[in-house]
């Protein structure tokens, strides 16, 4: 039975009901998708614009999972570069630096080309949670302009804080014009019906039980069976086959979210009049933005563990009043979790298991530009251009060889070292 996407500001205000069928009798396509999120979607609608036939597959709705539930900040570059830098070599860096922005593009692209409602705004800030966070934050900015990749940053000295955020808590930062934030599941939705226009098939409500790999490769639902020449594993699904062949290598993690009621328009000119982003400096980090209609949508209290506090409005107000105290009496109205995947080098697991089955996951809460960026990626290797497919699948990643539930709690341990470290 599938799963309805969870209570969250994002389903109440989606502008997009569309429901698709359950998968039933035989199909054959060019690509089975399995899994409707963003790198599902935004791979089977690159592949359809490309003239492949495309089939996605989803086991509960389209953006049930993270790609619905995120906190919507469009952030530049994938996540862990710097981990691998010295394993790339100076071409790999490069290429790194030049998809760093790709993401964005072509969200951006498709949002004018399908006329995609999803409130887009653009910039994007990192805070400095410390004072001496700041000075890695320059360093960050110097390092990117003398790359030729400096466009639209911008250094938020300390002291000119709270001419951009109301709030004394923070010590500097810099703004990215070029990042920004959007309401995902209204992008995904979009994303969804403009791949369903262009003539994908998406069945929604259609667990994948089996996938086959080899000479015939194909995949089984309780009801259906599609044959493709070749399969995409599309993000954090869950079935035996990428459990048993991926096993390691992403750890899932609570991360969670707060919707306040509207501000007025006086406390939005207080508290954040740029409309930003804004994501702190910490490794566990808080991360906020204002709705569409001036709701402040509030995240972080990563659980590595991966218990879910009781009482999400509980575990994040206080923080929220700790930043913004001038948000104190307002009433939350919306409080969900999610699944952020963590792979332990920090950057996208992008690579294949077989000539014709290929995965993408492991955004590391960087995920609503790199999911579009690793589908493009995927969707290049399928057509027979590898240079970013291999660049992506000869990294190293470090893989735990114990049960999931091991490894989170590993992980849980090593996040409480670094939360402990932000904290000094
Ligand atoms: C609370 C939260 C906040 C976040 N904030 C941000 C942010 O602000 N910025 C950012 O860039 N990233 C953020 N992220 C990360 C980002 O949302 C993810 O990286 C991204 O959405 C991953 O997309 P995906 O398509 O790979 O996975 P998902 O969106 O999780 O999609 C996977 C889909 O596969 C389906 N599935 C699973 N198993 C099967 C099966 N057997 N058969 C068929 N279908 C199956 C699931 O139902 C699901 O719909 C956040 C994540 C969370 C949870």
């Amino acid at each position: 039975m599938a799963l309805a996407h969870v209570r969250s500001y994002y389903a109440a205000t989606v502008n997009d009901s569309t429901t698709y069928p359950r998968l039933e009798g035989n199909h054959v396509v060019d690509v089975c998708v399995v899994g409707g999120g963003f790198s599902g979607i935004s791979s089977a609608l690159t592949l359809a614009e490309r003239g492949y036939s495309v089939a996605v597959v989803e086991a509960n709705r389209v953006g049930w999972g993270a790609s619905g539930r995120n906190g919507g900040q469009m952030i530049a570059g994938i996540s862990g570069e710097h981990n691998v830098k010295a394993q790339l070599g100076a071409d790999g860096v490069r290429l790194l630096r030049d998809i760093r922005y790709r993401g964005h593009d072509i969200i951006t692209e498709r949002i004018a080309k399908y006329g995609i409602d999803c409130d887009v705004r653009y910039g994007w800030m990192e805070a400095a949670a410390r004072p001496r966070h700041m000075q890695g934050l320059r360093d960050y900015v110097d390092e990117r302009i003398a790359e030729g990749d400096g466009e639209g940053l911008e250094i938020v000295e300390p002291s000119a804080i709270r001419s951009v955020l109301g709030t004394d808590l923070y010590h500097g930062g810099f703004i990215d014009r070029r990042s920004g934030h959007l309401h995902p599941l209204n992008l995904c939705m979009g994303e969804a019906r403009a791949a369903a226009s262009i003539g994908v098939k998406i069945f929604e409500d259609s667990e994948v039980l089996e996938i086959h790999g080899g000479a015939k490769p194909h995949v089984i639902t309780a009801r259906g069976r599609i044959d493709a020449k070749s399969i995409i594993l599309a993000g954090s699904t869950d079935h035996a086959f990428q459990r048993g062949r991926l096993n390691g290598l992403t750890f899932p993690t609570g991360s969670y979210i707060i919707a306040t009621e509207p501000l007025t328009e006086a406390e939005v000119a207080e508290i954040n009049p740029q409309n930003l982003a804004v994501a702190d400096s910490n490794i566990v980090l808080d991360y906020f933005r204002l709705s569409g209609d001036r709701r402040m949508l509030f995240g972080g209290r990563c659980n590595y563990s991966n218990r879910d506090p009781k009482d999400l409005g509980a575990a994040l107000q206080p923080r929220l009043v700790e930043i913004f105290p001038q948000l104190k009496s307002k009433n939350i109205d919306f409080a969900w979790g999610g699944r952020i995947d963590i792979v332990l080098t920090r950057v996208p697991a992008i690579g294949r298991l077989e000539p014709n089955v290929y995965y993408l996951q492991g955004y590391c809460g960087h995920g609503v530009n790199t999911t579009h960026l690793a589908a493009e990626i995927v969707a290049d290797a399928i057509g027979g251009t590898m240079e970013k497919f291999d660049l992506f699948d000869k990294i190293r990643h470090i893989r735990l060889p114990v049960p999931r539930w091991v490894g989170n709690q590993m992980l849980a341990l090593g996040m409480l070292y670094y939360r402990l470290k932000d904290l000094l």
